[in-house]
């Protein structure tokens, strides 16, 4: 018997996290529309797969995790090529509102992506302080 675990790329979350007025940290949960016409599709090629090896998946034992059940949390502060809000961040990890800020951590990825992260945000992390530290050499600070 096989118990397997299906994780799906951020983009098909709509959950948040955000600092309200009164400093609380307040995390809202909810999926992106159209959720469970992905699911039934994986389902479907889960379990064709499945009987083209020979294996049957039990009747009742697929479902979508309820929210809050697991989490992997990310790009809260996300990198792009060209920011245009407070908190995102320039392509080199650096708040575009607080210049000479960086963020090096799974905050700065764009999305989740639908694998195991930390290797992705230790890479970046590597990327950015090296742009960095070839930004200060250059400028012989
Ligand atoms: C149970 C579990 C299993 C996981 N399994 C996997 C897996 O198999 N594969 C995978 O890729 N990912 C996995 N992850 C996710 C992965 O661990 C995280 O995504 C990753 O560690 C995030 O890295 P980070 O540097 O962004 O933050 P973190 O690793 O959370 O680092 C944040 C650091 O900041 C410190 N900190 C917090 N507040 C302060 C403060 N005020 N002052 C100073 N320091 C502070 C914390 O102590 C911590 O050391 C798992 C996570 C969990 C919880």
């Amino acid at each position: 018997m096989i118990l397997g675990n299906c994780f799906l790329s951020g983009d098909y979350s709509a959950s948040k996290i955000k600092i309200n007025s009164a400093g609380k940290m307040q995390i809202n949960g909810a999926y992106q529309d159209g959720i469970l016409d992905v699911v039934k599709d994986i389902k479907k090629r889960l379990t064709k797969t499945m009987m083209f090896y020979g294996a049957f998946m039990l009747p009742g034992s697929f479902k979508l995790t309820e929210l809050g059940e697991d989490i992997h949390y990310a790009a809260t502060l996300k990198m792009r090529e060209n920011p245009t809000k407070k908190y995102e961040l320039t392509k080199d990890g650096e708040v575009a509102a607080m210049l000479g800020i960086y963020v090096v951590d799974g905050a700065a990825l764009t999305t989740l992506p639908a694998k195991p992260h930390s290797f992705t945000i230790m890479a970046n992390a590597d990327r950015i302080a090296k742009n960095l530290i070839s930004a200060i050499k250059e400028k012989n600070l």
